[in-house]
C-alpha cells in the first residue's frame, strides 16, 4: 500500500512537471492581456500543486502526522481552484475562437451585397481551377452584369440602386446549389462559380436567370408617390475551364468577353465563350 502512495505521488509530481510546458507556451505565445495573466497564475497553481505533492512525500516519508493531516485538505482546496482556472480560462477560449470566425466570416464577405467579396473570390477561383486540373473535373463561370444599370440609379437614385443589386444577389444565391459559390465582381457585377459543371449545364442555369430576373420585379418602391415595381434584366457570359491550356484568370477573362458580346448583341441574354483552344461554342 505504501508504495502505491509513493508511486502515485511520484507520479502525478512528473505529471504536474510535464503540465509546465505546454502552460508556458501558451502563455508565452499570448499578448500582454487578462487571459496571459490567468495563464500565469495557472502555471503558479501548478507549481504550488507541486510543492504540494513534494511536501506530501516529505512529510509521509518522515512520518510527521500533525502536518500529514494538513496537507490533503490544502491539496483539495488549491484543486479546486485549479479546476476553476481552467474553466474559465476555457469560456475565455471559447469566446475568443467564436469572435475569430466571426471575424473571418466578415472578412469574406461582401457588407453591401452579402455575398463573398472579390478576395475570397481570388482564393475560391485558385483552390477550384487545382482541383478541377488534378482530378479532371468540370469547373464553369458565370459573369453577371446588370443591364442599364445607371439608369437605375439615375431613376431612383443609389439606395434604391444598392437594394435592387442586394435583392439580385440574394436571389442567384437561392437560385443555385449549395457548393456553387457566388462572389461580387465588381459594382454590379456578380460571379457564379460551379464546380462539376460543363457548359451545357452553365449555359441552361444562366439562361434561367436571366430569364426569372426579366420575369420578376426585384423591388417594390414608391416613386413620385406612386406605387412602382423596379426591374432590370441581366446579361450573362459563361466560360468553361480548359486546365490543358489555360489558367483560371484566362477562364475569367474570356467569361468577360463573353458578357461583352452579350451586350453587344441586345443584352438580356447569354453568350458562352469561345473555348480556349480556339474552338467556338455555338452560342444561345
Ligand atoms: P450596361 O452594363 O448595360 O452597359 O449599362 P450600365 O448602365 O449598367 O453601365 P455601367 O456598367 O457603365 O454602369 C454601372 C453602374 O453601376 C454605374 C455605377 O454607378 C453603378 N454601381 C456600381 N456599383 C454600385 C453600387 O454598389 N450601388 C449602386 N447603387 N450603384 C452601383
Ligand atoms: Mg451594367
Ligand atoms: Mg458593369
Amino acid at each position: 500500500m505504501a508504495e502505491l502512495a509513493n508511486f502515485l505521488v511520484i507520479g502525478g509530481a512528473l505529471v504536474l512537471l510535464l503540465a509546465l510546458f505546454p502552460v508556458n507556451q501558451l502563455r508565452r505565445r499570448l499578448p500582454y492581456s487578462s487571459c496571459r495573466i490567468a495563464w500565469m497564475f495557472l502555471s503558479v497553481l501548478v507549481c504550488l500543486f507541486f510543492s504540494g505533492y513534494a511536501l506530501y512525500a516529505l512529510l509521509f516519508w518522515n512520518e510527521a502526522q500533525q502536518w500529514h493531516d494538513l496537507v490533503v485538505p490544502v491539496i483539495f482546496f488549491f484543486g479546486a481552484i485549479f479546476v476553476l482556472t481552467v474553466c474559465l480560462l476555457s469560456a475565455r477560449t471559447a469566446d475568443d475562437v467564436t469572435r475569430l470566425c466571426h471575424l473571418e466570416y466578415e472578412n469574406i464577405l461582401d457588407p453591401l451585397l452579402g455575398i463573398y467579396n472579390r478576395r475570397h473570390m481570388d482564393r475560391c477561383l485558385r483552390s477550384e481551377a487545382d482541383k478541377t486540373r488534378r482530378y479532371a473535373l468540370d469547373l464553369s463561370v458565370l459573369l453577371i452584369d446588370v443591364d442599364f444599370f445607371k439608369k437605375v440609379n439615375d431613376t431612383y437614385g443609389h439606395l434604391v440602386g444598392d437594394r435592387v443589386l442586394l435583392a439580385l444577389a440574394q436571389m442567384i444565391k437561392g437560385s443555385v446549389r449549395d457548393f456553387d459559390m457566388v462572389f461580387r465582381y465588381g459594382g454590379e457585377e456578380i460571379m457564379v462559380l460551379l464546380p462539376y459543371t460543363n457548359s451545357s449545364g452553365a449555359q441552361t442555369l444562366g439562361s434561367r436567370l436571366c430569364q426569372w430576373v426579366s420575369e420578376r420585379s426585384l423591388l417594390e418602391e414608391v416613386h413620385q408617390g406612386q406605387p412602382v415595381n423596379v426591374q432590370v434584366t441581366i446579361s450573362i457570359g459563361v466560360s468553361t475551364f480548359d486546365p490543358a491550356v489555360e489558367d483560371e484568370g484566362e477562364m475569367v477573362a474570356r467569361a468577360d468577353m463573353a458578357l461583352y458580346r452579350a451586350k453587344k448583341n441586345g443584352r438580356n441574354r447569354v453568350e458562352v465563350a469561345d473555348c480556349a483552344q480556339g474552338e467556338t461554342f455555338k452560342n444561345e
